[in-house]
């Protein structure tokens, strides 16, 4: 149990009026600053009807005090909520009575790092709060709700108790130097590391979809000047956001746009046309659409559907990067039959709108991985949870060869690292300046 020495207090509900609003404290003074506001003693998990008093005696308001006494709390602390009428200006005051009596504002996520600290939700529960409460729908609720409930950390954890168990097994083994593997149960070993590595896979699929419910989908709109980038952009986001010109290199700067497909968020990037030459302005403006192809989920390569080959040549060094790509070739209109689509390829007027359907179709595809809408299981994760379960499949995979080559100390030293990477994601491993991170994209008072 990590002891907290002081008493923190926040508003816990939305900022602005309401209804109800909560104020919440946590830590050794809770109670005895709650009973002072209250002027009565407060029985654990009881609603008391009271009067929130000012040192003079003047009442502040009248609610609900209830107080959850350590260790059964969010926190693992002695909590008390202070429920009043949703004044803001109520509120600050209750906030500034507390203060007055010895607790100290609340850092932004302080609440949900103490119940971290205190053992009550391990780090990706403690993220998955804050993700449901930034759920923009359903789905990504949904998924945050099952991260919430541990679905991703027991997943990452069994997977780590599997590496830890085949380290122990090749660790023992290296007493044994003059053994080869095989005589020790090595097929075995490999067997079952080989099953490890595919559930690391399989949890990085599923992460990824979750990040990606999280924090949407990055596609940019890339292609050649004037192959219809700001058209296309314009036709999917249902606006004129994007100025459309016949003038190449228009486009200059990057425009965004946000559109929903089926409870994920797809970021459009409209970029500058690629081709060689250009002003400096125009120069500066391909630099950034090269940057925004660096952390691209899918690349849309716009091109003329008149000429796609030449198109598909001015783009194909750029894409070559991004994992998805999916073919736009516009201006159907101008071809006497539209051709038909493939895997890669939909053929679309960004003008006169036709061909939007199949396109939403094979964004709403590309963006879910092909998974049913909510699948079963689904959950919500982040890009650093993606990245340590690489790192861990990355060392997993070098344990592999190692032990082929029966170099035992250094299997055993991958595995170390595959299992340590797995821990950073709930939390058992981790250094002070990711906690830090991690808390401080909190809201006040969670
Ligand atoms: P960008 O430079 O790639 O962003 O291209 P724009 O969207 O600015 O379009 C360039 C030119 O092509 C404009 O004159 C558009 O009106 C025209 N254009 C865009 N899409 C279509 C289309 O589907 N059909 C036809 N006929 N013209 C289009």
């Amino acid at each position: 149990m990590n002891a907290a020495q002081d008493t923190i207090v926040a508003i816990a509900s939305a900022p602005g009026a309401g209804g109800v609003g909560i104020v919440r404290l946590s830590g050794p003074d809770a109670r005895r600053i709650a009973q002072t506001i209250s002027a009565r003693a407060l029985q654990p998990r009881r609603a008391h009807h009271v009067r929130f008093l000012e040192a003079d005696g003047v009442a502040i308001d009248d609610g609900i005090a209830l107080s959850f006494p350590a260790p059964a709390s969010f926190t693992g602390e002695d909590v008390v909520e202070l429920q009043a009428h949703g004044s803001p200006v109520v509120l600050q005051q209750l906030v500034a009575r507390a203060c007055s009596l010895g607790a100290r504002a609340a850092r932004p996520g302080e609440f949900s790092e103490r119940a971290f600290l205190n053992g009550k939700l391990d780090l990706a529960q403690a993220e998955a709060i804050a993700d449901l409460i930034a759920a923009a729908d359903t789905r990504a609720a949904r998924a945050a709700r099952r991260s919430l409930d541990g679905v991703f950390s027991q997943r990452a954890d069994s997977l780590g108790a599997h590496l830890l168990a085949l380290r122990v097994h090749v660790e023992a083994a290296i007493d044994f130097a003059d053994e080869p593997l095989d005589t020790l149960g090595g097929d075995q070993v490999r067997a079952r590391l080989s099953v490890a590595r595919e559930g690391l896979d399989a949890l990085i699929v599923d992460a990824e979809r979750g990040r990606k419910l999280r924090d949407g989908v990055h596609a940019v709109i890339v292609g050649p000047p004037n192959a219809g980038k700001s058209s296309l952009l314009n036709a999917l986001a249902g606006s004129d956001r994007a100025i459309v010109t016949d003038v190449a290199g228009t486009t200059r700067d990057t425009l965004r746009e946000t559109i929903r497909l089926d409870g994920l968020e797809l970021h459009l990037v409209d970029t500058a046309g690629l081709r060689e030459g250009g002003d400096a302005i125009e120069r500066e403006g391909m630099r950034r659409a090269r940057v925004e192809l660096q952390r691209a989920d899918v690349a849309l390569a716009v091109v003329d559907a008149r000429d796609p080959g030449a198109g598909r040549t001015a783009v194909a060094d750029d894409i070559a990067g991004v994992p998805a790509v999916l073919w736009i070739h516009n201006k159907v209109d101008l071809l006497p039959d539209a051709p038909l689509d493939d895997a890669t390829t939909v053929h679309v007027s960004a003008a006169r709108g036709t061909g939007l359907e199949s396109l939403h179709q094979r964004l709403r595809a590309l963006a879910t991985g092909h998974s049913a809408e909510g699948a079963e299981g689904e959950f919500s994760a982040r890009a650093r949870h993606v990245e340590a379960l690489q790192r861990a499949a990355g060392h997993a995979g070098t344990a592999h060869l190692h032990l082929q080559h029966e170099h035992l100390e250094l299997a055993a030293e991958e595995l170390r690292l595959a299992h340590d990477a797995l821990g950073e994601i709930t939390g058992r491993i981790s250094a002070d300046d990711l906690l830090g991170h991690v808390f401080s994209t909190f809201c006040i008072g969670k």
